[in-house]
């Protein structure tokens, strides 16, 4: 009896040690991908000329405009219905003729409201939209419009990139397979990598998105956030913010607006991990400049 004690003892002891050989290997290879991804950024060669990003003042709203030194431009939104004109004055103060990439972040009127008049008064490459409909004037007024310039949209998930030239340009939500009622969760999430460093561009993204992000993706790193949801609590959870660590937080949002954005949570933490904030309601238009090793604003 007392021998096969001894046998039982000492194959669950190799079982342990083989277990505890398998889990150490994983532990290293997670650190061999963490080093391999800092090596990566490390090693991208800084890229020729400068990135400009434009957070447009458009009240209660969002809208992004992302100026490549290659000449090609991305829009991200276009603010509410009657900020459409808005939006095309500034493009067109900035020289800009064509967009490449569109993107529509999702079907909210303060995002997408703008889109017919930039369709109309451009020559447009690429759109990106959710895969959601909405049944609002505003939703159809942009969905004419793609149509009457013989547009196609292009549906936006988490594993796509956009093929902006000289940038990484990845998107990391809304998964394919989201159902949700609440139309903020399928916010287009882009993460911008030019040279070493990152923008994050959050649409009105909350915490169920963010989640999803965190478990889906290893380094969501950046130097700007566009904070999600005009700065409002039900984004923007101090897990997502400490995962990608910015220096810098851009809210688009409009004064005294009914939704109390900014709420004063987000503020503050803003505040305890030393984040730089910048806020178009307080700021007007922001504009970010990336040499490709370091972001600042511009005064
Ligand atoms: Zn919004």
């Amino acid at each position: 009896m007392a021998k096969r004690k001894l046998w039982v003892t000492g194959i669950l002891a190799i079982l342990l040690l083989a277990a505890s050989l398998i889990l150490t290997s994983c532990e290293l290879l997670d650190e061999l991908d963490a080093i391999l991804d800092i090596i990566e950024e490390e090693s991208t060669p800084t890229p020729e000329g400068a990135m400009t990003v434009h957070f447009i003042d458009v009240g209660q709203g969002d809208s992004i405009l992302i100026s490549m030194p290659t000449g090609e431009n991305m829009l991200i939104d276009a603010g509410d219905n009657d900020k459409g004109e808005v939006v095309v004055d500034y493009l067109k103060s900035q020289g800009v003729e064509r967009i490449d990439y569109l993107v529509g972040t999702h079907p909210h009127a303060d995002h997408i409201g703008g889109l017919d008049d930039v369709i109309e008064a451009f020559d447009i490459g690429e759109i990106y939209m959710p895969r959601v409909t909405h049944t609002t004037k505003t939703y159809m007024d942009v969905l004419e419009a793609i149509d009457r310039k013989g547009l196609k949209i292009k549906t936006a998930r988490s594993g796509l990139t956009i093929p902006v030239e000289g940038a990484r340009t990845e998107i990391l939500a809304p998964d394919s397979d989201l159902k949700s009622d609440n139309l903020n969760d399928y916010s287009i999430v882009i993460r911008l990598t030019y040279g070493q460093t990152a923008f994050l561009f959050q649409g009105d993204a909350e915490k169920r998105t963010e989640d999803g992000i965190l478990s889906s993706y290893d380094n969501i790193k950046a130097h700007v956030i566009k904070l999600g949801h005009h700065g409002s609590s039900t984004s923007n959870t101090e897990d997502y913010i400490e995962a990608v660590d910015p220096e810098y937080a851009v809210i688009t949002l409009g004064a005294d607006n009914k939704y109390g954005h900014p709420h004063k949570e987000i503020i503050s933490l803003m505040k305890d991990k030393a984040i730089t904030v910048y806020r178009t309601d307080l700021e007007g238009n922001i504009v970010a400049i990336s040499d490709g090793k370091e972001v600042y604003f511009k005064d």
